[in-house]
């Protein structure tokens, strides 16, 4: 209410029954954060070098974005994409997440349908709803969590959705899918946009973009970010990947400089230095089997598959011991009120002396 009576405006109705998409992201810093699967020691030196040596010219023009697609295109090409891909089909967005809602917003229509999986990457389930679209949230199966295929395949032949969703391998649970089976879901379904969410490929090698032939499969759209494994988080930068037209119509709905110059600079570094990213992901995939390896021998169960993460299930309540946790220096990321996995946590896996100082307190504070 104002002072003469009035009230603002409402947004549109489907904005209206939103609300704002909020991670519990403050105070993280010199932390150990092992709760949103960032990388844990930080980007190349060379990044860093790329982000001092920034000059005030740099600082007071326009971001330009010449050299940035082949810069990604040829990185991609050195970690085993199908050859002939080209600038055209790379699109560049502030963070997957820009990518994600830039999805939706160019494809998703007020009433039509999104099929995804349950649980998975909290972002797709608030861009559905702003688009108010519906959402189809098939659980995963059994112990495992293996993906609902058969489900997945009678809601793409029932319903045509508009966009299906799947996160490869799957946050939370790891989950991870053939890529030939994504191609054949993709095949069967020409009037779906298949987009697969690669985040963590690094981890498992399970990329489509080894085989992907965009001329065939139109309808596939891939999407990597340097937020999780190349450790830029900060700056905000993604990538997706598919048939030209649709990187263009994905293009037509962001703004004209929505990457700025310092994640160009530094996406650029980090692009070049391919080696440093390789050797952090086997360090993860040591510190993963040590971290297995002590849940295991301690008795606790706990779920591990795919990606830079696995689940928790804490004798005490998780409120608790995500608290405890927190008392010293150490996140977790709690799953309460996730579909399957209320009352677990997840752990981001970090170095080998990382995850030995989380479950030296883990194990005392869990008691
Ligand atoms: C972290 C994450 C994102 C967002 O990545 P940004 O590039 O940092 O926006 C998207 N999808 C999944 C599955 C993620 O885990």
């Amino acid at each position: 209410m104002t002072s003469n009576g009035f009230v603002p405006p409402a947004a549109r109705a489907a904005v209206e029954q939103l609300q704002a998409y909020s991670a519990p992201l403050e105070g993280r810093r010199s932390m150990l954060r092992l709760d949103f699967n960032e990388n844990t020691i930080g980007p190349s030196p060379l990044v860093a070098e790329a982000v001092r040596g920034f000059s005030t010219e740099e600082i007071a023009v326009y971001p330009e974005y010449d050299g940035l697609r082949d810069a990604v295109v040829n990185n991609l090409l050195e970690t085993g994409c199908r050859p002939g891909l080209q600038p055209d089909q790379v699109g560049l967005f502030n963070g997957v997440d820009a990518a994600i809602h830039a999805v939706f917003h160019a494809y998703g229509d007020a009433g039509e349908r999104v099929l995804t999986t349950s649980p998975t990457f909290g972002y797709y389930s608030p861009c559905a709803r702003m688009q108010g679209m519906t959402m189809d949230s098939i659980p995963y199966e059994g112990e495992t969590f293996a993906f609902p295929l058969a489900a997945i395949r009678a809601s793409l032949q029932a319903t045509t959705p508009r966009l299906l969703l799947i996160c490869n391998p799957n946050n939370p649970t790891g989950t991870r899918l053939a890529p030939e089976t994504i191609f054949d879901l993709a095949a069967s379904a020409p009037q779906t946009l298949v987009v697969v969410d690669e985040l963590y490929e690094a981890f498992t090698g399970d990329s489509v973009l080894p085989m992907a032939d965009f001329s065939a499969t139109p309808n596939l759209l891939v999407f990597r970010s340097l937020s999780k494994t190349a450790g830029l988080a900060a700056l905000r930068i993604g990538f997706a990947i598919g048939h030209p037209d649709v990187i263009d119509r994905v293009g037509r709905v962001t703004g004209p400089y929505e990457v700025n110059s310092v994640a160009v600079a530094a996406a650029f570094a980090a692009l070049a230095d391919q080696s440093y990213v390789d050797a952090y992901v086997a360090e993860v995939l040591r510190a993963r089997d040590w971290t297995v390896e002590a849940l295991r021998s301690a008795g606790i169960r706990h779920h591990c598959d795919g990606g830079n993460y696995l689940l928790v299930w804490p004798e005490k309540p998780v409120a608790e011991l995500d608290a405890a946790l927190r008392g010293e220096g150490i996140l977790i990321r709690s799953m309460a009120g996730k579909t399957l996995i209320d009352g677990c946590f997840r752990v981001s896996i970090g170095t080998t002396s990382q995850m030995q100082r989380f479950m030296e307190a883990f194990l005392r504070l869990d008691q």
